[in-house]
């Protein structure tokens, strides 16, 4: 017997054939999403950088409004300067 299941990762609600008890999303890539959206959660709320899982350097931002950041600075300079490359690369390209 089959059982038709609903995918769990919240992005996706995609149906599929249960094959095994125990699976809850409808492909592999749903289920690395959902882990890594887990351990992003619990990193989260114990300080660490969400990358790396280093402890936060960074200051907390003091504005209440505002999302503490997720990434320590080391992290924050590597997404900075992978970006600024990426740039680069798309202006030399045209
Ligand atoms: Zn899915
Ligand atoms: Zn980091």
């Amino acid at each position: 017997m089959s059982i038709i299941k609903v995918c769990e990762a919240s992005d996706c609600n995609k149906r599929f054939i249960q094959t095994h008890p125990r699976r809850r999303y409808c492909s592999p890539k749903c289920a690395e999403r959902e882990k890594r959206r887990r351990y992003v959660k619990k990193r989260i709320s114990l300080g660490l950088c969400v990358q790396c899982g280093k402890p936060m350097d960074y200051p907390t931002s003091p504005h209440k409004n505002k999302t503490s950041p997720l990434y320590c600075s080391a992290c924050q300079d590597y997404f900075r300067k992978r970006y600024l490359e990426k740039k680069k690369q798309q202006k030399t390209k045209k």
